[in-house]
C-alpha cells in the first residue's frame, strides 16, 4: 500500500489485497510477452528492502504502491509471444502476486525441465534459494571434506540445503535456528550433526565453543548482527566466512556494529559477500545435480506452504518473525 520506513518490521495491514475484473487473456500481437497462470509465489527476505524507498539505486528496485508485489513464482504458460516458450510450459522467474501474469521481461524466466518434482521446488530448492546455496557453498566456501561448517537460519530455504551439501561432503554441519521444532528438523530431518536453539542461548560465544571445540572452518551467514561476532570468535586459522544474508539487520533502519572483525587478520580469514544474480550461467548444471539428488533421496527439501493469495500478506511477514518453518511459499492455484 505504502513504502515502510526503513526501521519498522513489515505488518500484513501493509498489504492490501485488490479484487479487479480486468483480465487480458491474450498477449498482445508482436510483443514477445508470456502470459502465464501463477502457480506459486515465492517469500524472500531480500524483498523487506524493496518496500522501502531508496534516495540511491539499490540492487532491486523498489516496490510501487498500489501495484503487485512481484516476487520469484511458477506459472503455466497460457499465452505466448516468444519463441522460447510454448503454450502449456512451465516456467519459472519474476511473476505478480496475482493470479495471472503479462511477463514482459522475459531475459530470467526460465522453462522447467522436469516436471516430475513438485512444480514448487522451482522456487525453493530448484530456484533462487537452492542456486544461492549451491553458489555460496561451493563457490565462496571453498569447503574440503572434513571441515567444521556452521550455518545460521539453517532450517530456511537457503540454510537447509547448505548444511545437506555440506553434510554430502564430509564436513562436520552444525546449524542455529529460532525454535526447538527447527532444531529438530535441522538434526532429524536434514541430518545436521548438531543444531541450538539460539533464542536459548544467553551466551553464543560459549554455545559455538560447545559445539565446535576445535573452532570453525566454514561460515554461512545468513543473519548478521551477534551472532556474526560470536562466530568470529570462533573461527579457526584460514576459515571462510560467506555473507549470503544479514536478516537480523534488516528492520533495523541503522545496522548494529561488529565488534570482532580484527579476527579477520590473525586468523586469515576469507570474508565475502556474493548475489546470486551472478551465477544463473550455472543454473542448468545445477538445475541436473541437484533434481538427481532429490531423485536418489541425497537431499530433502521441507516447504511452508500458504494457501490462496489471502494468506500471502501474512507469508511474508512471518518470515521476520521466524514463523516459516523451511521455504515459505504461497498456492495461488495447483495446475
Ligand atoms: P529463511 O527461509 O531462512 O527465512 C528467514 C528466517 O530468518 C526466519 O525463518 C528466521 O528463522 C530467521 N530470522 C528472522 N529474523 C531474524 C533475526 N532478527 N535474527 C535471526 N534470525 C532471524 O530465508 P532464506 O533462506 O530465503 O534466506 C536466508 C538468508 O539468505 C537471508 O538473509 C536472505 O536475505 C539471504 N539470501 C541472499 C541471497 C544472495 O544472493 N546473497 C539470495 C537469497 C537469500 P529462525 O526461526 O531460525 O530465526
Amino acid at each position: 500500500k505504502h513504502h515502510l520506513p526503513p526501521d519498522r518490521v513489515p505488518k500484513e495491514s501493509d498489504i492490501e489485497l485488490v479484487a479487479t475484473d480486468t483480465v487480458r487473456l491474450r498477449v498482445p500481437s508482436g510483443s514477445t510477452a508470456v502470459l502465464v497462470k501463477n502457480l506459486y509465489l515465492s517469500c524472500d527476505p531480500y524483498m523487506r528492502s524493496r518496500m522501502t524507498k531508496h534516495d540511491e539505486p539499490s540492487y532491486v528496485p523498489d516496490f510501487v504502491p498500489g501495484t503487485p508485489i512481484c516476487s520469484h513464482g511458477v506459472g503455466k504458460v497460457l499465452d505466448s509471444g516468444h519463441p522460447d516458450f510454448k503454450v502449456g510450459d512451465y516456467v519459472w522467474g519474476m511473476t505478480g502476486w496475482e493470479e495471472y501474469s503479462l511477463i514482459t521481461s522475459t531475459e530470467h524466466l526460465i522453462k522447467i525441465n522436469h516436471t516430475d518434482v513438485p512444480l514448487s521446488y522451482y522456487i525453493g530448492i530448484l530456484g533462487m534459494p537452492g542456486l544461492t546455496a549451491y553458489a555460496g557453498f561451493y563457490e565462496i566456501c571453498s569447503p574440503k571434506k572434513g571441515e567444521y561448517v556452521f550455518i545460521s537460519a539453517a532450517s530456511g530455504a537457503v540454510g537447509q540445503l547448505v548444511g545437506q551439501f555440506a553434510k554430502l561432503m564430509g564436513c562436520y554441519v552444525v546449524g542455529s535456528a529460532g525454535s526447538d521444532e527447527k532444531v529438530n528438523l535441522l538434526k532429524n530431518v536434514f541430518g545436521f550433526h548438531e543444531a541450538l536453539n539460539y533464542k536459548k542461548e544467553p551466551d553464543l560465544n560459549k554455545a559455538l565453543k560447545r559445539c565446535f571445540p576445535e573452532g570453525i572452518d566454514i561460515y554461512f551467514e545468513n543473519v548478521g548482527g551477534a551472532m556474526l561476532d560470536a562466530v568470529l570468535a570462533n573461527m579457526r586459522l584460514n576459515g571462510r566466512i560467506a555473507v549470503c544474508g544479514m536478516i537480523s539487520q534488516y528492520n533495523l533502519g541503522k545496522h548494529e556494529g561488529v565488534h570482532n572483525l580484527l579476527a579477520l587478520i590473525a586468523k586469515c580469514i576469507r570474508m565475502q559477500g556474493f548475489l546470486v544474480s551472478n551465477y544463473y550461467k550455472c543454473y542448468r548444471e545445477f538445475e541436473e545435480k541437484v533434481v538427481q539428488y532429490i531423485k536418489e533421496g541425497k537431499v530433502v527439501y521441507i516447504e511452508d506452504i500458504a494457501e490462496g493469495l489471502e494468506n500471502a500478506p501474512s507469508a511474508l511477514t512471518g518470515l521476520f518473525a521466524g514463523r516459516n518453518v523451511g521455504k515459505q511459499l504461497i498456492v495461488v492455484a495447483r495446475e
